[in-house]
């Protein structure tokens, strides 16, 4: 699949590792969602994303994406000061970036622990201790009325991208690999079990019940208040993991958390 970046993605250009990344910020705080919710993590926020989630999270990577250039050396450098042993790299898409390769095998050989936080639709070869995949649902389309431009403009396109079932079999088959679900509701439940069937016949590594993560869909407390027990109950009634989000529980929305 083309992974280059365009204007469609949110960044003008496609990095090499001799340009840098677009970043949208580096800050350190806890994990907040996933098997690794709770430890300090630095994470590393890059810019542009193949998709566009009507409930994104990271508008500024997607919908309306902001980023200043940094070489990987001025990342590193970020990075180290900070008292942490786990890294994320996150989105918008980062895997869209070709250099986010040469920023993980660095970061690998420096030490630390690396999660990369994907949509599951590109596969690139390098130095991951954990793919925290989160395939997208039919749920997350930006249909007109849910499309915070209003527009409805991305809404094809996202339905025709959001699954690339090769791209996602070979990340699951390649790295220690979580897939987490964003719920909306019940009704999100059939896809998700269809989903997780083909991800299975797709794939020779097995895929733990434990290993599929249902999160309820929320960026404020208010939000998550009224839908974190339903999902949770959801978890419970399907044998899957509950996710909190929990730099939201404890931060609720705030910056660089
Ligand atoms: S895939 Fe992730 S970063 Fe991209 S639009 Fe959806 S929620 Fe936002």
């Amino acid at each position: 699949m083309p992974v280059n970046a365009d204007a469609d993605n949110g960044v003008e250009e496609a990095s090499r590792a001799e340009n840098g990344l677009p970043v949208n910020e580096v800050f350190y705080s806890l994990q907040g969602e996933g098997k690794l919710a709770g430890t300090p993590t630095v994470f590393v926020r890059t810019s542009g994303c193949n998709l566009r989630c009507w409930f994104c999270d990271s508008y500024h990577t997607s919908w309306e994406p902001t980023h200043a250039w940094m070489t990987l050396d001025e990342i590193l450098a970020e990075v180290t000061d900070h008292d942490a042993d786990h890294v994320v790299l996150t989105g918008g898409e980062p895997l869209m970036h070709e250099a986010s390769i040469e920023l993980l095998d660095r970061l690998g050989e420096a030490g630390y622990h690396t999660t990369v936080e994907t949509n599951g639709t590109i596969y690139r070869d390098a130095h991951v201790d954990l793919a925290s995949i989160s395939p997208k649902l039919a749920s997350s389309t930006p249909t007109e009325s849910k499309d915070p431009r209003g527009e409805g403009e991305w809404a094809e396109k996202h339905e025709a991208n959001r699954i690339d079932m090769d791209d996602l079999a070979a990340l699951v088959d390649a790295y220690e690999s979580q897939l987490k679900f964003v719920v909306t509701g019940r009704d999100d439940m059939e896809e998700i079990e269809d989903l997780v069937e083909r991800v299975r016949s797709a794939t020779t590594s097995a895929i733990a019940d434990s290993d599929i993560l249902l999160m309820p869909e929320g960026t404020t407390r208010d939000q998550l208040d009224r839908s974190r027990n339903d999902v949770a109950e959801l978890a419970m009634e399907y044998g899957y993991r509950y996710t909190p989000r929990l730099h939201v529980d404890l931060w609720n929305d705030a910056p660089g958390t």
